[in-house]
């Protein structure tokens, strides 16, 4: 059987932000955890290192190849893939479903392959793409973020023209000139209770 939404309230939605490497998808998913509270922001498993300043269980569940084909094994997650040729990323599913089935939305910033996966196991999911407002600037920011050497910024920017050729797949476009203005976009297409009650 396929996973469904019917289960939650008529308000909750599973939204799926994606988009290229450095556009700040991580930046709007913060800034929507910090001031939109019913919004449930899923965290991901990883087999990469944290970074200075990641939380356990907060940015990532850090977990070793082994347990993340654990949980492969146990259909623990609700997708997953192998981002920028390097580490494994997935969604667990618990408490995804866990949030849906309490009427609450749920947020997942995750990679392209994960967005394809999100729409095919289930098809109500409204898929979001974050652009950067220019090539430059996307540039520009990756650079400036300084948490990639050389090659891997190289690899990354290759990933992200591959991405940006893919934004017609998605249900809607937000360009990321604001963190604050593209939060509030995401957070309409929710439409979280406060949006809808009048
Ligand atoms: P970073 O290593 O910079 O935190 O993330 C690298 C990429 O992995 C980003 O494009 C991010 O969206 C993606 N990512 C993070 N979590 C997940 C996940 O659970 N599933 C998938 N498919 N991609 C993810």
């Amino acid at each position: 059987e396929r996973p469904s939404l019917r289960h939650g309230s008529p308000d909750s939605r599973l939204v799926v932000l994606a988009g290229p490497t450095a556009v700040g998808k991580g930046t709007v998913a913060a800034y929507i955890r910090e001031n939109y509270p019913n919004v449930h922001l899923s965290v991901s498993a990883t087999t990469r290192t944290p970074r200075p300043g990641e939380v356990e269980g907060v940015s990532y569940f850090f977990v070793t190849d082994e347990q993340f084909d654990q949980m492969i094994e146990a259909n623990e997650l609700l997708e997953y893939a192998t981002v920028h040729n390097a580490y494994r990323y997935g969604t667990p599913r618990g408490p995804v479903d866990a949030a849906i089935a309490a009427g609450n939305s749920v947020l997942l910033e995750i990679d392209l392959q994960g967005a394809r996966a999100v729409r095919r196991a289930m098809p109500e999911a409204r898929l979001v793409f974050l652009l950067p407002p220019t090539w430059d600037e996307l540039v520009r920011r990756l650079i400036g973020r300084g948490t990639e050497d050389s090659a891997e910024q190289a690899r990354r920017l290759q990933t992200a023209k591959l991405e940006l050729a893919a934004q017609g797949e998605f249900d809607y476009r937000v360009v990321n000139h604001d963190v604050g203005e593209a939060a509030r976009e995401v957070v309409d297409l929710m439409q979280i209770r406060e949006a809808t009650t009048s």
